[in-house]
């Protein structure tokens, strides 16, 4: 086990860009994952946590997973100071909002996602009634927007007057500044073992107009399989959604890995394959059926909220970089 302490550390050292696959050797934070409890709600970053006492509530109401994933999600999409989900979030290059959600059944396999949604508060929201609704799995654009609206969505004004200002800002300096994003992605099981999962994002900041990251990509920013476990991806969509991110996180737990174990493996082979981490931004966290949660990634930078009845953690991923 190599403490958090001696990782940042043997990382520095080493450097961690510009690394031949085949002589990786990989250094793991040691394990804080969470036991085996059911219910649980595992979402990623600290922001998850208010997400996830929503969706507890919900279950503890009598709701489905699913209701607990819609329930969970509108609290970050409805959080201004969230400059990366909802209404808060921020514009493309164009100064415009598009936002982009999915949900999936563990049950049923069945699934809703919208991308680039405009002027709609709750994506996620749109994305079940996608699946409900519909005999499709995912709509985009206008269209998207059409249907939330023939649905009685509410709608938002978007960027919020903060957004805009920054987007001004940008717009201005031309490219300067970070181009800021997260995701919350959610992962419910119920205490009967029933499992649901969503994520929603205003994707990359100052993107190009009509781009759309791996977040409502089913098996890419989210994927989850009632019989096994469920998984969610933040980070830049680009480097997640060409190896199916989520997807090769939830057959990794099928093949028997802990959901720790899993996201790590899937972080390790995608960096091996890309031969790098600088740049790669790829995290996931990951819930099994059982309960048991956990995350990786390879920004180091990444946590993943964890809660149950009576328990809440905000637990830094694993980390997935090679230290030579
Ligand atoms: N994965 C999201 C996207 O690329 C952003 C993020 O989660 O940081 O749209």
């Amino acid at each position: 086990m190599v403490s958090r302490r001696d990782f940042v550390r043997r990382s520095a050292l080493a450097g961690v860009s510009g690394v031949v696959a085949s002589r990786m050797v990989w250094a793991t934070d040691e394990t804080t994952a969470p036991p085996a409890v059911r219910p649980a709600v595992a979402s990623t970053w600290s922001f998850g946590v208010a997400a996830n006492q929503a969706a507890l509530a919900v279950l503890a109401g009598g709701g489905s997973a699913l209701d607990a994933v819609e329930q969970g999600i509108w609290v970050t999409e409805a959080d201004l100071t969230n400059s990366s989900v909802g209404v808060g979030g921020t514009p493309n290059a164009d100064g415009v909002v598009q936002l982009d959600a999915c949900i999936m059944d563990g049950t049923t396999h069945k699934a809703g996602s919208v991308a680039a949604l405009e002027g709609i508060a709750h994506p996620i929201s749109a994305a079940r009634r996608v699946m409900e609704q519909t005999r499709h799995v995912m709509l985009v654009g206008e269209g998207a927007r059409r249907f939330a609206l023939a649905q009685g969505l509410a709608t938002a004004q978007m960027p919020t007057p903060e957004r805009r200002a920054e987007w001004e800002k940008w717009k201005a300096r031309q490219a300067a500044a970070k181009q800021g994003h997260d995701t919350i992605a959610l992962i419910v099981v119920d205490a009967q073992g029933v499992m649901a999962g969503g994520c929603s994002t205003s994707g990359l900041g100052y993107k190009v107009p009509g781009r759309v990251g791996d977040s409502p990509i089913i098996g890419s920013g989210l994927y989850v399989d009632g019989a096994v476990g469920g998984a969610g991806a933040t980070g830049l969509g680009e480097n997640i959604m060409r190896y199916c991110g989520s997807f090769a996180v939830v057959e990794r737990m099928r093949q028997g890995m802990t959901p720790e174990e899993a996201c790590l493996s899937t972080v390790k082979w995608i960096v091996a394959q890309e031969g790098r981490t600088e740049g790669l931004d790829v995290n996931f966290v990951a819930l099994d059926r059982y309960g048991r949660a956990g995350g990786a990634g390879t920004s180091g930078g990444f946590s993943y909220s964890y809660n149950a009845p009576g328990s809440s953690q905000v637990t830094p991923a694993a980390v997935a970089v090679p230290v030579r």
